[in-house]
């Protein structure tokens, strides 16, 4: 309380507070809505976040990204005749003009403009939602295509290298702390014979045949706020984990949670596929979205980002399992272990389903 008085102090410049209150369902930063009333006698919303140092370690270069990223979609959106305080996140600076405020305690906080008359859905409802959110996150790639992604930070080093969290898990494998190897041979088996699916990426974009993108890296619906009016994804916010990377990673994520047809950690395996008629739909509103911005080789390779994030993601939870469930948090026992075999099943349906999948991609690019 003490701490948000001080911060609240640093943020004066925007008008006379009139309320505050703990707001939204984010789990990684403290979200509060405050409203101002400005000199003209209306009523200002702003959002303040005090940002998650346990996840994010470099919150100035985290910074540096987000008004990198905002200041040029602002750019783009004026160009295009849309609405920069709606279609984007807008930093709103403290009262020395620094984009966060740092407190007494060394915790940081920022403050965005309240994006009025939209709302954040929590879960895909219908298959509409998961279309629009396809369309905001194609869209996003496409406003940012000109962006140098190269000059971002990587904030999470080598987050979606493959290569290396293959690499970790030979090495819980190896040293097996706890002695749980014996339990998952047909688990590590499965991730043994698929450990070229590890390199596919990290080799072309070595190659140069990957140009580096704007990823959003966390690309649920509810970092999506939807119009009231329209319905429509007006814009992506929640723009902590930006970073360089490969536009096949984000789309392949969305798919890898949001096509499967039962929870993360079902232990009914029987229950979890990936399901095609969510993948035609995110493909399509993807596509669309991105405009016309991707490569071909990319728009190829949709089907394998799908793939190889959702077994960079099994390898997690079960490197996890093996070394002792200190990086996801678990709920029950063997909880890492559920998830990483919901992967697996996912995986093993999609390489059923292979030739279905890449027959809907090529429907969607020829559209
Ligand atoms: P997550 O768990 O998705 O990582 P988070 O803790 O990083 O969430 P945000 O997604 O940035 O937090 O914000 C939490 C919620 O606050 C959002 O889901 C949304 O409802 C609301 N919100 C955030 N920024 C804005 C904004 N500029 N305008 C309106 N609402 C916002
Ligand atoms: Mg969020
Ligand atoms: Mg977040």
């Amino acid at each position: 309380e003490t701490e948000l008085e001080e911060v609240l102090d640093a943020y004066r410049h925007i008008g006379t507070l009139k309320s505050k209150i703990p707001y939204g369902n984010g789990h990684i930063n403290n979200t509060f809505l405050l409203t101002y009333e400005i000199p003209d006698g209306q009523e200002k919303r702003i959002i303040l976040q005090e940002m998650n140092r346990e996840v994010f370690k470099q919150p100035k270069e985290l910074m540096e990204n987000i008004i990198g990223v905002t200041s040029y979609l602002r750019g783009k959106i004026i160009e295009n005749g849309g609405d920069p305080e709606r279609e984007t996140l807008n930093v709103v600076p403290a009262d020395d003009g620094e984009n966060y405020y740092v407190d007494s305690r060394g915790e940081y906080w920022r403050a965005y403009l309240f994006i009025e008359d939209a709302t954040c859905y929590e879960q895909v409802e219908t298959k509409e939602d998961f279309y629009q959110s396809a369309l905001a996150f194609g869209n996003f790639q496409h406003l940012l295509a000109g962006y140098p992604a190269e000059t971002l930070h990587e904030t999470i080093p080598q987050f979606h290298d493959t290569r290396k969290r293959f690499n970790d898990f030979l090495r819980a494998v190896d040293e097996d702390k706890l002695g749980r190897v014996v339990h998952v041979r047909d688990e590590i088996d499965f991730v043994m014979k698929r450990e070229g699916d590890a390199d596919v990426f990290g080799d072309m974009l070595k190659r140069k045949e990957l140009p580096l993108r704007v990823t959003h890296n966390d690309t649920k619906l509810n970092n999506i706020m939807i119009d009231n009016a329209t319905r429509k994804g007006i814009c992506v916010i929640d723009l902590d984990t930006v970073m360089p990377g490969l536009a096949m990673n984000d789309f392949g994520d969305s798919i890898r949670f949001g096509a499967n047809t039962a929870a993360e950690d079902e232990t009914d395996l029987s229950k979890v596929s990936s399901n095609l008629e969510l993948f035609e739909v995110y493909v399509e509103g993807f596509l669309k979205g991105c405009q016309g911005s991707l490569t071909q080789t990319e728009i190829r390779l949709l089907p394998m980002g799908a793939k190889v994030m959702t077994y960079e993601c099994g390898i997690r939870f079960l490197t996890d399992y093996l070394e002792g469930d200190h990086y996801f948090r678990i709920h029950r026992e063997n909880h890492n272990l559920d998830r990483a075999r919901t992967q697996f099943k996912l995986i093993e349906d999609m390489e059923a389903k292979w030739g279905e999948m890449e027959a809907i991609v090529r429907k969607a690019a020829n559209k």
